[in-house]
């Protein structure tokens, strides 16, 4: 009888510490489990939170640039409208020093130029964005990141306006003057869907192909004349050479070096949505 009751407890003893460890690890895995699925359900929820947040700025922004966001602040200086005027129009920056010397360059003589700025530049150097701005130069549009908008769906143009705008606004606090599609490329679409005048040129230097200061002041000063509007990048170092040489040149000529809206202001030209610009001699 003892050695039956003894068995017993053994077997019982043996029995609660199998139990015991059973629980325990029953326990252990489920405390495992709960810090597993928490850790997991907190970073989920937080991530479905910020495509929330994302999602939801996005459609604040977009009605923003759409209306709400605030026409540009720039003010066209008055021109001396006897003055032989050529405007300088600067593509594709702005860049870290090439498009801050050219405003060097341009303070120097105290002439003024148009900025056609690509959004995401503008948003790598939005301090070289607000540089422009307030040394009372024009800062202009040219997209997002330069595609052929002719190639592009409706959606895809104004997006591309948008999300400029977005980048030059938040540098400047207010959006592009005016627009020069990349490549110059337009067909009635895009004039219909982008806001405001667009902007080309009639003298182009080709700065981007020679990449020579030489021929790049020579293409400016053989060719351009009163009314004109010049093309060049601020993203090429021979360019910035070739406006530092040529800038006084064109002021001992009688010229005033000036943007694009000053050009069309001193030659009582009023632009609105849809025009195509070319020079102060035609507009389309
Ligand atoms: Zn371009």
């Amino acid at each position: 009888m003892r050695r039956v009751v003894r068995r017993r407890r053994r077997r019982w003893r043996k029995g609660r510490v199998a139990a015991l460890l059973l629980i325990a690890a029953v326990m252990a895995a489920g405390i495992g489990f709960l810090i597993r699925s928490g850790g997991t359900k907190y970073n989920s929820v937080n991530r479905k939170l910020g495509e929330y947040i994302v999602q939801a700025n996005e459609g604040i922004l977009s009605k923003d640039t759409g209306e709400k966001m605030k026409k540009s602040l720039y003010v066209p200086r008055k021109i001396d409208k006897s003055k032989k005027l050529i405007a300088f129009t600067f593509d594709d920056g702005p860049s870290r020093g090439k498009t801050e010397r050219v405003l060097k360059a341009l303070e120097k003589e105290d002439f003024r130029a148009t900025f056609f700025m690509l959004g995401e530049n503008a948003q790598r150097y939005p301090d070289v964005v607000e540089k422009v701005c307030k040394s009372g130069n024009e800062v202009s549009g040219h997209s997002w990141n330069h595609p052929l908008l002719t190639k592009l769906s409706n959606d895809q143009i104004r997006n591309q306006q948008d999300k400029m705008n977005q980048a030059i606004y938040k540098a400047c606090g207010s959006k592009a003057v005016s627009f020069r599609p990349p490549y110059g490329g337009l067909n009635d679409n895009v004039k219909k869907i982008i806001d405001g005048p667009l902007v080309l040129w009639n003298i182009d230097t080709l700065d981007w192909k020679t990449k020579s200061a030489k021929a790049t002041e020579k293409m400016i000063l053989e060719k351009a004349q009163d009314g004109d509007i010049v093309l060049m990048h601020d993203i090429h170092e021979p360019t910035v050479q070739a406006v530092e040489h040529v800038l006084p040149i064109l002021k001992a000529r009688g010229y005033e070096v000036c943007t694009v809206s000053e050009l069309l202001e001193a030659k009582g030209i009023h632009v609105k949505k849809g025009d195509v610009v070319i020079s102060a001699h035609q507009i389309k």
